[in-house]
């Protein structure tokens, strides 16, 4: 018997046999002629699937919180002013980074959950203040809240704003295109949709953004995450020549390349699309089943991840069972409605029989734990939508 579980919760997620096999390769030194090329690939390809030609990449040991704090500290000086678009627990976590190397932070919220401030609302709070950096997250993975990166780097562009998005839960699965519209930085973390078990931190600069940094009056509050100790060096690699700073995740960098490459190989439309059909088809599936979802709206909703509340009389406990139907899912992670509600990453790899797969498990899950409906109703519901 198989006794392996599918991995479903929005980030560590499934990775291809390619991407685990550059993992448990005999580690090369990080200066080796074999790894200065695998790095110096990894640096274009990154810029590639961020689809910012004109952008300069940063990959750096770290998680996706490090991804975050090298933003802010290298382009943020103490009283700088910073406007945090606010979707829920990471972009709070984006607000306090921010403070933490001086800034003064402003957070424009709607008052729902589920919901975002609309371009409307964030435009009346620009032309109050003047605002040096915009933060946003693209998909609050504590939410399933997509937000309008396009209008807001619009927006940001208006007023002469560097624009910072938070892609941890977007990058390489939800449409985000750095260079034509403009965003300043984007970030993410490898562990999620770019595909590489967790340890990288990948950040990409616009010129502006770099501009902003060589033009400090004061020195970057962060030694490890200062761009004047990692821009020499991702210069160096990407002129394929070897370069000291801190030692690399030599196996997730290999790893990272693999990765990078298939996820070239689909083709960044096509991997979109694939996103949103996935998506949609585990929608319709619990909308069938019942049960509502966070977002107040499809157009609000992420592709990458869905977080649907129980039905009336199901609990946390239920997810025990889903496990032991073969997948593992996320509980709730918003502070007010953690216990109400659960969390489905279906992003990188996900395919339409892992979605059939996680229907499946939900379906039986829900039928032990005594909730009453028809079995197999959210099966067809996904079905339906994947043979469109
Ligand atoms: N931002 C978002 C949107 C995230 O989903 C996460 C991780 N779940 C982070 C930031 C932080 O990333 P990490 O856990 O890798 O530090």
């Amino acid at each position: 018997m198989k006794n392996r579980k599918l991995l479903m919760i929005p980030g560590p997620i499934e990775f291809t046999p390619e991407v685990m096999r550059a993992m448990a390769m005999p580690t090369t030194s990080h200066v080796a002629p074999a790894f200065v090329e695998c790095m110096g690939e990894a640096i274009e390809r990154t810029r590639e699937v961020f689809l910012s030609p004109g952008g300069q990449p940063f990959i750096v040991a770290g998680s996706g919180t490090m991804a975050m704090d090298m933003a802010a500290c290298n382009v943020i000086e103490p009283g700088d002013t910073a406007l945090v678009v606010n979707t829920g627990y990471f972009s709070d976590r984006f607000g306090v980074i921010l403070e933490r190397y001086g800034a003064r932070v402003t957070h424009v919220k709607t008052p729902a959950i589920g919901d975002a401030p609309s371009l409307d609302e964030v435009e009346a709070e620009i032309k109050k203040g003047d605002y040096k950096v915009l933060t946003v997250t693209h998909v609050d993975t504590s939410t399933a809240v997509l937000t309008d990166i396009k209008g807001l780097a619009g927006l940001c562009r208006k007023y002469g704003i560097l624009s910072i998005v938070d892609g941890v839960c977007s990058v390489a699965g939800e449409e985000l295109r750095q260079g034509e519209w403009g965003v300043d930085i984007v970030l993410t973390a490898c562990q999620k949709a770019v595909g590489v078990p967790p340890g990288l931190a990948l950040l990409v600069a616009s010129p502006k953004a770099i501009e902003v940094f060589k033009n400090r009056r004061t020195p970057v509050g962060s030694y490890y995450s200062d761009w004047a100790n990692w821009l020499p060096i991702m210069e160096s690699y990407e002129n394929r020549k070897a370069a000291y700073f801190g030692t690399q995740a030599v196996n997730l960098v290999w790893a990272l390349n693999v990765s990078l490459e298939q996820i070239l190989a689909e083709g960044m439309d096509t991997r979109f699309a694939r996103h949103r059909l996935m998506s949609k088809a585990f929608k319709a599936a619990m909308t069938a089943l019942g049960l509502k979802q966070i977002p107040v709206s499809e157009g609000k909703a992420a592709n990458t991840l869905s977080a649907p509340y129980f039905p009336e009389g199901i609990t946390g406990s239920v997810l025990p069972l889903i496990a032991q139907a073969g997948v593992i899912l996320a509980g709730g992670l918003h502070a007010e409605i953690r216990e109400k509600y659960f969390r489905v990453g279906h992003m990188g790899v996900v395919s339409a029989s892992d979605i059939l797969a996680t229907v499946g498990a939900i379906e039986a899950g829900l039928a032990k734990a005594g909730y009453k409906f028809e079995h197999g109703e959210g099966l067809a519901a996904a079905q339906a939508v994947l043979l469109q």
